[in-house]
């Protein structure tokens, strides 16, 4: 059921005296893009009207081809409270269509929605994403950009003083909830500088539309604060980096599928065939869920971060957990994802991994309940536990051989998308790092 209908939007608009407002959506790296329009097109754009030139757009589409129309969303429109003096701006999240009508196949919201309709024909009506994104906030220089710096020396849910990160995080907070958000926890992670603020789940297009405009809210407040706050994966050689741990669960109606009070742990068979699907698929998708050379080097041994193919109902390594809450919210939290993913593909990638295991009905291995970063290689081996990819190069060839995970993406996003990866890999491979230059300089 949708929320608002036009009349609303024109009457929300008048009401609070909004005076632009900003169609937003997400190229395939997962950058937000922006249109702003004077509130005097508001109907046309409500109308569907409003076009752009899809060919200034990474990975869009060709210059021949390049007009492409925006249809917003009418339940995603919010306005910015930081935003009242000079008029209010409001914005609404678009979906991308070609001018025949036809929903653009290289949008990632959209196409997450291609996956999601391949959901329900197998009888389930929500997918429900509880996100977990961490950041880290390093001080702003005065020319405003960001140094490595850190504002505080805090720990793991440590409190003030050591914490001056907290008055920056709390007017997040603020701000957050007057847009709408329900802020469930929001504490100092384990590294200096690093936060979390989780927000209540919500169906998968809501919650990605919600992880953008989080990412867009936190930069914005921190700097307000002379802040610079990052989501890159590991800004920092030696502490945590940032992941984004997403709790998911399939619902059919209001009964959560992944629940079975008889089950072993609790857990249904659709549950224990959706952890097969994730963990046999991880090797492709994580070139999605963890798109950037920097991704890697947080994905190894002793920071929290997952580096093997596993799953456990207790233990925090492996790349599958599952939390102990059980009923309504009985989930599967996917530990690797970081906060570098394009949120639509990321889901799309892990729904299809799934949905692909309980349409095979394959099995889940025995959960690991070890401690895996412990484990020598031939016990993992013996085990059966595979390494994640180390590099992104990896991660890349493993999503070029599955199909499975390439038709989540559909053609036009990943091809693009491998195009794109790959040049970026290949700038990273010949760089000379300073790592080397320290290493060999005097050695050779
Ligand atoms: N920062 C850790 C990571 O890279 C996760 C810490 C936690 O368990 O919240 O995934
Ligand atoms: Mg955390």
């Amino acid at each position: 059921m949708a929320k608002y209908t036009k009349e609303d939007i024109f009457r929300m608009a008048n009401e609070e005296n909004v005076k632009f407002i900003r169609l937003q959506f997400t190229d395939i790296l997962g950058t937000i893009k922006n249109v702003e329009i004077p509130i005097s097109q508001l109907e046309k754009a409500l109308d569907n009207k409003m076009m752009f030139d899809g060919s200034s757009i990474e990975g869009f589409v060709r210059i021949e081809e390049s007009d492409m129309y925006l249809y917003p969303d009418l339940d995603t429109w919010v306005i910015f409270p930081w935003t009242a003096e000079k008029g209010k701006v409001a914005r609404l999240i678009c979906d991308i269509y070609n001018p025949d009508g036809t929903p653009f196949e290289g949008d990632p919201r959209a196409n997450l929605k291609r996956i999601l309709k391949e959901m329900e024909e197998l009888g389930f009506t929500n997918f429900n994403l509880g996100p977990e994104p961490e950041f880290f906030l390093f001080k702003l220089n005065e020319k405003e950009e960001p140094t490595l710096e850190l504002n505080d020396n805090g720990g793991y849910f440590d409190l003030a003083p050591t914490d001056l990160g907290e008055n920056c995080r709390r007017d997040i907070v603020l701000e957050l909830e007057e847009m709408g958000f329900e802020i469930e926890a929001s504490h100092h992670e384990v590294a200096p500088g690093q936060h979390e603020i989780d927000f209540k789940y919500a169906d998968a297009v809501t919650a990605c539309d919600n992880i953008q405009t989080f990412k867009l809210v936190v930069k914005t407040i921190a700097r307000k604060h002379g802040l610079h706050a990052t989501f890159m994966p590991k800004p920092l050689f030696g502490v945590n980096g940032s992941g984004m741990h997403c709790n998911l669960s399939l619902f059919t109606g209001d009964k959560n599928a992944f629940f079975d009070p008889t089950g072993n742990l609790e857990l249904s068979d659709t549950a224990r065939h959706f952890i097969a699907g994730v963990l046999k698929h991880a090797p492709a998708f994580t070139a999605v869920t963890n798109p950037t050379v920097n991704s890697y080097k947080r994905l190894v041994p002793g920071y929290e971060a997952p580096c093997y193919v596993a799953w456990s109902a207790r233990n925090r390594s492996p790349l599958i957990r599952i939390p102990a809450s059980r009923g309504l919210s009985t989930r599967v939290e996917v530990r690797s994802v970081d906060p570098s993913a394009n949120p639509y593909l990321a889901m799309a990638v892990l729904l299809k991994a799934g949905l692909d295991g309980i349409k095979n009905k394959l099995t889940a291995p025995a959960p690991v309940d070890r401690n895996i970063y412990v484990m020598s290689k031939e016990e993992r081996l013996a085990e059966g536990i595979e390494d994640l990819p180390a590099t992104l190069a990896q991660a890349l060839d493993n999503l070029k051989s599955d199909e499975v995970i390439v038709s989540a993406l559909g053609n036009h996003i990943f091809e693009h998308f491998v195009e794109a990866k790959e040049i970026e890999w290949d700038m990273f491979r010949t760089q000379v790092h300073p790592w080397e230059r320290e290493q060999y300089m005097t050695m050779y």
